[in-house]
């Protein structure tokens, strides 16, 4: 019988913990604080960046949004993010992304402060996590590992596929969950649309995970029997959300499953909560160690 990951229960206590941890820092003199920015109208963007502020807010974080011009140039866009770099009051800089074409993603991404990259996208927070340093986890990896974590599913040793390769899911999902230590040390394989047999490969997982933005792609014949069953697409079709799993069929043959609403989504949104409380305490430590040495 399959077991329900519960990924907006799970989400939910980590929002509880870090509450408690935002209220312990305040005590301390320090307010978590999150900076969104947001480029032009992108309706999904917007309604992303809209509850991450109402997240944050309901954590007692001080949170500042900047909702820009979609013209606005690469320049000025720096500009701000050099600011916020600046600014005492934050501790974590998400700028919503895809940019508009006409600004470079990675020079944005490389001009914010590793220190304050609460998305874990620098590639100095990157390389730390390839090398197996203390860094900021990527948030939709992150909350994966967290739901499995949590749940007390078997990663180590366990055969791992994953379904995708971006930067922001595939590639720090693999690279989180094959690292020598305890809820990882997996042995991770990753696959994308040049890969051979994807099918066969796929059902010979422990755990699968899926983040290919394609509804229903993975079927009940690429599933081992008692698979645990990762699903991080979000797919807007005519029938609304689907994920990149068909549940329906799936679930008949996995032992744990994520459902598309509830599952991996909401953990996305408190692993930013997380490692905005994080760079606030990192933050916190750098300045009582500079108190010390004075
Ligand atoms: P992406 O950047 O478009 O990457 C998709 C990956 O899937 C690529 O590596 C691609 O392979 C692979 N792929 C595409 N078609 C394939 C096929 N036919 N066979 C095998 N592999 C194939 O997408 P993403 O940003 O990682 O997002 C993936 C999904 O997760 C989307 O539905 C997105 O909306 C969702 N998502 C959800 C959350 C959340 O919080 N729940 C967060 C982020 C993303 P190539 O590299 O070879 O092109």
């Amino acid at each position: 019988m399959v077991q329900i990951i519960d990924g907006e229960k799970i989400a939910s206590d980590i929002r509880s913990e870090v509450l408690a941890e935002s209220e312990k820092l305040k005590k301390e003199g320090i307010t978590p604080g999150l900076a969104t920015v947001l480029v032009g109208e992108n309706p999904a963007s917007k309604v992303y960046v809209n509850m991450k502020e109402k997240d944050s807010k309901a954590v007692q974080f001080y949170s500042e949004r900047h909702d820009l011009d979609e013209n606005i140039t690469e320049e000025r866009l720096l500009s701000l993010v050099e600011e916020l770099n600046n600014n005492d009051k934050i501790h974590g800089i998400l700028v919503q992304l895809p940019l508009p074409k006409h600004i470079d993603e990675n020079k944005i991404l490389e001009a914010i402060d590793p220190a304050k990259d609460v998305d874990g996208f620098h590639p100095i927070n990157v390389g730390k996590l390839v090398i197996g340093l203390e860094t900021f986890l990527p948030c939709t990896p992150h909350g994966v590992f967290q739901l499995l974590k949590r749940y007390n599913i078997e990663t180590d040793g366990a055969d791992v596929v994953i379904i995708g390769r971006s930067n922001i899911v595939g590639k720090p999902m693999a690279l989180i969950l094959m690292q020598r230590k305890k809820g990882a040390n997996a042995t991770v394989t990753v696959t994308h649309s040049a890969t051979k047999d994807l099918a066969a490969k796929a059902s010979k997982a422990d755990i699968l995970i899926a983040a290919i933005g394609k509804p229903k792609f993975v079927t009940a014949d690429m599933v081992k029997e008692g698979a645990v069953v990762i699903d991080v697409g979000v797919n807007r079709t005519e029938d609304g959300l689907v994920g990149d799993v068909d549940f329906e069929a799936v679930k008949d043959k996995a032992s744990w499953i994520t459902p598309v609403h509830g599952g991996v989504g909401p953990m996305t949104r408190a692993m930013l909560l997380v490692n905005t409380v994080e760079s606030a305490k990192r933050h916190s430590n750098r300045q009582s160690k500079v108190s010390v040495k004075n």
